[in-house]
């Protein structure tokens, strides 16, 4: 059985806590791995480490800090399959999702290789006679990132790239469900040339975390997960002092208009829906069909879904793979239970699918006529169940959204460029696309919830991330007139 270990002060380091949890290939049932679960004793040290790395990394120069992340950018463009492999045997996602994944943390990779540029301060001439004003950001020492298991790469690529390319030392604390492409990450900073220290990963579970949110070397957490957690990760970390920015769970709306091409919304319902297992937080996992619309897009949705290709993600065959777990995956299968209990009218049961015998696999579910008080509407189930909500007007449809207790991405499918431009104005979401199911941000802008999805006011990535992984500072300055230290420069004497 595979031991996954550590990552600390450059080398891999077996845990010694004595405690160990499974790692699984979903696609087979089969357990491949134990990863290590670290003691807070070993997050400590690892912490002192990093905190020694990072006072070396932030008197590095901008233009050796970019050189590297040009470095790691190019290793993890070579190296891309093989990342993309271990994300699939460990996470289940098809490789397409998971070189999916890896292309958009490459993107992130990108944007920080502009970090001379993006660390740039201002400076205000002449505030009063002889005195300059300046601002400069400097980087907050050690950071941690708290990570999930449904995108095991672009996550930690999400963070790790901005905050260490600003100069911080980064502790990452993956998913202990599939960790071993943190590992991977690790592995080509270092061959990038990143010092030793400046990128750890301390494998483990609720014990790593807290000791991560009391640390006092840490200066800043930035984690994504599920509600309930990154409220806790937010309250915990920031009455211990620290930087927060908690990305949370979701339940996404996609808004299909009277007037939209019914084709389009259902191939954009069908792929943010069922993609990846429904196992995103971008996923759509509720659609809004107003008006007459209904029938026929609901039509059109249940006419693609037996031709969904479900199976191993290895199968090069294969949309959809099997969910991370036996366990969610019954959570989910229940949840379908719930929904035709409730009223919700099943137009497929992913129950009722043929599927691979081993493995955590579950067929794709569609519920019609689901109500906002069933709780597959309420709750976020995370998995491959659509339900469809039919309104009469935008303004029942938009009220839904803006009354739902998560904010992070929303959609609307119309040919009314001014119903679009409305709907983009009026919405409570952090994420909005016209006729694009999944908005999430190119790596130059940021990417982020509202309301339940996140908690501090910071989002991910992006001028964000410059924000959150750095802090200001002003210089008020004064230089005596030149000429007046005793010695003749030859300057004018009046000025
Ligand atoms: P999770 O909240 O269970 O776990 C996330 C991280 O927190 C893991 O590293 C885990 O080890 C740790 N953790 C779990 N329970 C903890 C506890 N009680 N105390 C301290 N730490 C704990 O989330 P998950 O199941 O791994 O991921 C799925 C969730 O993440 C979904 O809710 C999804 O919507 C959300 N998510 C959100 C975004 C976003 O950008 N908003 C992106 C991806 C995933």
């Amino acid at each position: 059985m595979d031991h996954i270990p550590h990552w600390i002060g450059g080398a891999e380091r077996a845990g010694t806590s004595g405690r160990v949890g499974p790692v699984f290939n979903p696609a087979t049932g089969e357990q491949t791995a134990e990863v290590a679960l670290a003691s807070a004793a070993e997050v400590a040290e690892a912490v002192t480490l990093a905190r020694r790395a990072a006072t070396a990394w932030r008197s590095a120069s901008l233009s050796k800090r970019a050189a590297v992340l040009f470095k790691f950018r190019e290793l993890l463009a070579a190296r891309g399959e093989d990342l993309a492999a271990i994300v699939t045997s460990e996470h289940g996602k098809v490789l397409s999702d998971a070189a999916g994944e890896v292309a958009r943390g490459l993107e992130n990779a990108e944007f920080a290789t502009g970090i001379p540029h993006l660390m740039k301060g201002s400076f205000s001439e002449q505030a009063a006679t002889g005195v300059d004003v300046y601002s400069i950001r400097q980087p907050l020492g050690v950071v941690a990132g708290i990570t999930p298991f449904n995108f095991p790469a672009m996550v930690p690529l999400w963070m790790c790239t901005t905050a260490i390319a600003a100069g911080n030392a980064f502790v990452l604390k993956p998913s202990e469900k599939d960790p071993s492409a943190a590992l991977f990450l690790a592995r080509l900073w270092r061959e990038a040339g990143l010092p030793d220290g400046v990128f750890t990963v301390v494998n483990g579970d609720k014990e790593a975390v807290d000791a991560l949110l009391t640390n006092e070397d840490i200066a800043a957490v930035s984690f994504v997960g599920s509600t309930p957690v990154a409220k806790y990760i937010y309250e915990t970390g920031t009455a211990h002092g620290k930087r927060v920015q908690a990305l949370g769970g979701a339940k996404n709306h996609m808004v299909v208009l009277p007037d939209a091409e019914i084709d389009a919304a259902a191939d954009a319902a069908v792929s943010a829906a069922y993609g990846s297992a429904g196992e995103r937080c971008m996923a759509v996992s509720v659609v809004v069909a107003v008006g007459d619309v209904a029938e026929p897009l609901v039509d059109a949705i249940a006419a693609r879904l037996p031709k969904l290709r479900i199976g191993r993600g290895t199968d090069p065959d294969s949309q959809m793979g099997p969910l991370i777990s036996a366990q969610h995956r019954d959570r989910v299968a229940d949840y379908v239970e719930r929904g035709k209990a409730g009223g919700a009218t099943v137009v497929a049961d992913g129950r009722e699918a043929e599927l691979p015998r081993d493995g955590y696999f579950l067929g794709v579910t569609l519920l019609d006529n689901v109500t906002p008080d069933m709780d597959v509407y309420t709750d976020e189930i995370f998995g491959p169940v659509l339900c469809v909500v039919r309104a009469q007007t935008y303004a029942e449809a938009l009220a839904l959204i803006n009354d739902n207790e998560y904010g992070n991405g929303t959609a609307i499918f119309t040919r009314d460029g001014g119903a679009a431009r409305q709907f983009q104005f009026d919405v409570n979401a952090g994420m909005v696309g016209v006729n694009v199911p999944i908005p999430v941000p190119v790596a130059y802008y940021s990417f982020g919830g509202w309301k339940a999805s996140l908690f501090g006011d910071t989002h991910m990535y992006g001028p964000d991330g410059i924000h959150f992984f750095t802090r200001s500072k002003v210089v008020t300055s004064r230089w005596p007139d030149p000429g007046t230290s005793g010695v003749d420069l030859g300057f004018p004497t009046t000025r």
